[in-house]
């Protein structure tokens, strides 16, 4: 029989949180009372944290299963593999860095079984730096306009998608996606729960300025037109405003005469619409590259090895003991 609950984790780098993680994820889960599994995916880490995962698999192989991954493919890649793997009706998805306590799996679990397909969490008192904060408000902000998907905290990656959401996520082949929004737009019945954030237990974040740009580039680019519009929009408006300023320069030139003052202005203006030009030359790229990329139709991450009980290699509904402790 499939379990009720699949836990995703992504790890990345994280031997020295792993310790606490499965000293609070197992009791928690064993708490619920219900058939479990728990998905970690090595997203090819350099430390020890392979080798810290597949001693918890020899520990607790019932409702453990470990995914390797060949090399570091990105944590929603991650999140995917897992997706891929999982087998319950309720997948949730948590972070390896106990900054969302597993605690509040039961919670997520909850909501799920009142019906909800999604079920999204907002932070309850963010412990993050004061310019990640305000980042990621500004951006949510933006991407609530461009996309009309409406998450409210988008970096809080601890979220529940049911069977029928986790399944149309796993038909979509995309090479660079965010995995909540993903599911948000197959979602039927979303909600939101407010959870507590920890501090980042041990380790720092896996996640550079750089690769936060290019995060919130994948979340533009890959649900919505409106970048590309605004730009084509933009450059009608600008157009439209030149050709104005050209009839008054010719109408200045009949009245004052020739004049060849404010040079450093049009050098202004100039170098403004050159900027602008290359911004939207860059944006086409943003999407011209993620056609690029999905094209070549690479495989998006490689298992190198899985880790799992008997019963189930690579079939996804073979029969799995799942007796939860
Ligand atoms: N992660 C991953 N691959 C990466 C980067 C991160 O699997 O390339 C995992 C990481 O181990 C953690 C989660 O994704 O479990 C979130 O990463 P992190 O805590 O560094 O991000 P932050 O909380 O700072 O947004
Ligand atoms: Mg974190």
């Amino acid at each position: 029989m499939n379990p009720e609950l699949t836990v995703v984790i992504p790890v990345y780098n994280e031997e020295e949180g792993l310790p606490m993680l499965f000293e609070r994820l197992y009791p928690a889960l064993d708490g619920l009372h219900t058939p479990y599994e728990v998905i970690f995916v090595n997203d090819g880490s350099r430390d020890r944290s392979a080798a810290l995962l597949s001693q918890q698999y020899e520990e607790r192989p019932d409702v453990t299963r470990v995914l390797l991954f060949a090399a570091n493919f990105g944590q929603h890649m991650a999140i995917l593999a897992g997706f891929e793997h999982s087998r319950g009706d309720c997948v949730v998805t948590l972070d390896a860095d106990l900054q969302n306590p597993p605690e509040e799996i039961g919670r997520l679990l909850e909501q799920f079984r009142l019906g909800h397909d999604y079920v999204g969490t907002i932070r309850r008192q963010r412990q993050d730096s004061a310019f990640r904060r305000h980042a990621s408000r500004s951006m949510n902000r933006l991407r609530a306009k461009t996309t009309r998907i409406h998450i409210t905290d988008q970096g809080c990656m601890m979220r529940a998608y049911g069977r029928n959401v986790v399944e149309l996520v796993n038909s979509c082949r995309e090479a660079n996606t965010y995995v909540p929004a993903l599911a948000y737009t197959f979602s039927r019945s979303p909600t939101e729960i407010v959870i507590g954030h920890e501090e980042r237990h041990a380790g720092t974040s896996k996640y550079s300025l750089y690769s936060l740009i290019r995060l919130n580039f994948d979340l533009m680019t890959g649900f919505s037109l409106v970048p590309l519009q605004l730009v084509s929009m933009g450059g009608m408006v600008l157009s439209l405003c030149s050709a104005l300023f050209v009839v008054f320069l010719a109408i200045r030139r009949l009245i004052v005469g020739p004049e060849a003052e404010g040079l450093f202005t049009l050098f202004g203006i100039a170098f403004f619409l050159l900027g602008i030009l290359l911004f939207a030359v860059g944006l086409l790229g943003e999407y011209v590259g993620r056609i690029y990329q999905q094209v070549r139709l690479r495989p998006r991450y490689v298992v190198h090895t899985v880790l799992q009980g008997p019963p189930a290699v690579g079939t996804q509904d073979a029969p799995q003991e799942s007796t939860p402790a």
